[in-house]
């Protein structure tokens, strides 16, 4: 396979679950890899890092939510998007999982055309078409070439939704979002997201943009939604 074939990781202990989600993707042309657990999975993950990892909730052994806390809370894995499969369908779990940091949240039993889509949500957000963009916004500054965002000079670490949302908000600054408008921006009208999710990510923005201090940028605009400055 080409070195840019998009690289998916799935990890999921059933073995039937697992296959059909490995055939679907590389008939989408896929470069595929699987694990049954979450030490595979880690292991895997730090051998050759995947573009997108399809991380089940319920594995035997480590569980894949304390998978997902663990690859978002090391440097060299946290940008890795990671789109969380399970059986629970509370929305106090679906909230739990993105706030450990999962970029996506499917709830089985899902549509395979679905999941696909997500994934395509996903990588579309690692490799956006407007490579090349340095934004400026007072003191913080975002290079989507390099994936690099700075407050102060200092580097400010973000997961891909962050990072979308940030470019998202950098490119018009002031201009008052709604939470169905930044869906559609950041994650893509093609799938379903609840506008909840949208709260999650601009509370781990702000947090991550406040670390070395300074105020928060992101304005929450009654009943309207978010604005940057
Ligand atoms: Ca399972």
């Amino acid at each position: 396979m080409p070195a840019s074939q998009p690289s998916v990781l799935v990890v999921e202990d059933e073995a039937a679950q697992r296959e059909v989600l490995a055939y679907n993707l590389q008939a989408e042309g896929y470069d595929v890899a699987r694990a049954e657990s979450g030490d595979d999975a880690l292991l895997l993950v730090e051998e050759a890092p995947p573009d997108v990892i399809i991380l089940d909730w319920m594995l035997p052994g480590v569980s894949g939510i304390e998978i997902c806390r663990r690859l978002k809370s090391r440097t060299e894995t946290r940008s890795i998007p990671v789109i969380m499969l399970t059986a629970r369908s509370e929305e106090g779990d679906r909230v739990r999982g993105l706030e450990i940091g999962a970029d996506d949240y499917v709830v089985k039993p899902y549509s395979v055309a679905e999941l696909m889509a997500r994934v395509r949500t996903q990588l579309r957000r690692i490799r956006p078409t407007t490579v090349g963009m340095r934004l400026e916004f007072e003191d913080i500054v975002l290079d989507s070439e390099t994936y690099k965002v700075t407050r102060n000079k200092r580097p400010i670490k973000l997961g891909p939704t962050e990072f979308r949302l940030l470019a998202t908000f950098m490119d018009k600054p002031g201009r008052v979002w709604s939470r169905e408008q930044l869906l559609d921006r950041v994650w893509g009208r093609d799938i379903y997201v609840d506008t909840r999710t949208v709260d999650v990510h601009v509370g781990r923005l702000r947090k991550a943009l406040c670390k070395h201090g300074g105020t928060n940028p992101v304005r929450t605009v009654r009943s309207a939604g978010y604005a940057l400055g």
